[in-house]
């Protein structure tokens, strides 16, 4: 694949080579670094990428040059390339311009001129866009291939599970695609073999489960530890921000999730009103952010497993899998949202709904003060049945 473009614009031939320089240094390997130093250059240069078909990441543009201002040419570039993340680098004097350009074309991100040292100032900024950027723009030449029939409910929960995790797949349906049949022959696989899910460089998945699926994937299937400070239930927006606030304490943290990081809010496409993101974010914008912030505490996220109960085990709690695994912590927080059904108690006959909004938590170190988000902590099943 062509490596995606970065384009700087500037008229002062010293600030468009430092800023070159400074891209090229940390981005070069991966992004084709381009220069232009003027509103109506950068249009062409711009126009002649999308004729050859190759991709824009990012226009850093400067806001003060003559004929064409940082912002007019952003607002233009927006029919050339309109997926590419827009920065601009003003002055102080330029900050309401800068603002104002967030509500009237969508800006991206400002920043203040000087941005030494870069490693504090622009790095941690580009890379946010470019972020970004890349998880719009998969690379598709390793996707996953789905091949299955369109109306089964395993096929879409296979969808379902691999769009959540932000998962790239080419889906076919056996019914209307020539290529579906065909993967279908060269697998040698019969109806009860679908989903058929074909992981690059990985073995031809028959129907799996959502933790076979989910270990094929590479992706966190285990917890590392056997035993916990915070078991956390759930991996929406509450359980999230648990993990990131129990993470920062120094507590050894671990989040179990059923289906995929983000929770409801991870399928929005607007989120207006979340504190801090005047321009609004996407729901996978959010989870994206949140989990770059869970990973970079160290806390853990454990996949495709179900929770269905816990279990007292003297001043510890078991958290029981549906799937017989099981993680052990020394406090519990439960946050799994709006409950979609009672909570299953393993070897009991009826559900059990989670009517008490009383919350009731297991025994915990005194440092530890476990919270609950929308749901009361379930009280504890006193053994586990033979
Ligand atoms: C399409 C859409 C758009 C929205 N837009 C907005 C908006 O713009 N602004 C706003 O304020 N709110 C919005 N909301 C609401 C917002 O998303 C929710 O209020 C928020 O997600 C609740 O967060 P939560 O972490 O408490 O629960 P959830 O987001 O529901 O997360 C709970 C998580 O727990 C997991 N889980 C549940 N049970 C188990 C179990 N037994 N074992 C393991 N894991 C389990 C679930 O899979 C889920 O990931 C929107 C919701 C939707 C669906």
């Amino acid at each position: 694949m062509t490596k995606p473009t970065i384009l700087t614009v500037d008229d002062d031939p010293m600030v468009s080579a430092a800023i070159a320089r400074d891209l090229r240094s940390r981005y070069g390997a991966d992004y084709r670094i381009v220069r232009a130093t003027s509103g109506a250059e950068a249009l062409g240069v711009l126009a002649e990428l999308v004729l050859r078909d190759q991709s824009v990441a990012l226009i850093a543009a400067d806001q003060r040059m003559p004929q064409m201002t940082g912002v007019e040419l952003l607002e233009s570039a927006r029919t050339h390339a309109p997926g590419a993340k827009n920065l601009l680098l003003t002055a102080y004097a330029d900050t309401d311009v800068a603002i104002k350009a967030i509500n009237d074309i969508g800006l991206d991100y400002y920043l203040l001129k000087p941005w030494d040292p870069p490693e504090e100032r622009l790095y941690p900024v580009v890379d946010d866009l470019l972020g970004d950027w890349r998880w719009a723009n998969p690379d598709h030449t390793s996707d996953v291939r789905v091949v299955g029939h369109r109306w089964s409910d395993r096929s879409h929960e296979v969808k379902t599970f691999l769009a959540r995790n932000h998962v790239p797949y080419r889906w076919y349906d056996i019914e209307a695609d020539a290529e579906g049949g065909r993967l279908l022959g060269l697998a040698e696989a019969t109806a009860a073999d679908l989903p058929l899910v074909l992981v690059p460089d990985g073995e031809t998945l028959r129907s799996p489960t959502t933790l076979k699926l989910a270990a094929a994937l590479g992706l966190r299937t285990r917890a590392e530890q056997p035993l916990y400070d915070v078991c956390i239930v759930g991996g929406g927006p509450a359980g999230l921000a648990a993990a990131v606030y129990s993470a920062s304490e120094g507590l050894s943290t671990v989040i179990v999730e059923r289906e995929a990081p983000g929770g409801q809010a991870g399928q929005s496409a607007a989120i207006e009103n979340y504190l801090g993101f005047p321009k609004g974010l996407s729901g996978s914008d959010l989870t994206q952010r949140a989990m770059a912030q869970v990973a970079r505490f160290g806390a853990e996220l454990v996949l495709a497993h179900d929770v269905v109960g816990f279990e007292a085990r003297g001043p510890v709690r078991a958290v029981l899998f549906e799937d017989s695994g099981e993680i052990e912590a020394r406090a519990l927080i439960v946050a799994r949202g709006w409950p979609t059904g009672g909570w299953r108690w393993p070897g009991s006959t009826s559900s059990t709904a989670e009517a008490s909004t009383t919350a009731r938590t297991p025994a915990r170190p005194a440092s530890v003060r476990a919270t609950t988000s929308t749901s009361s902590v379930p009280p504890t099943r006193p053994a586990r049945p033979p």
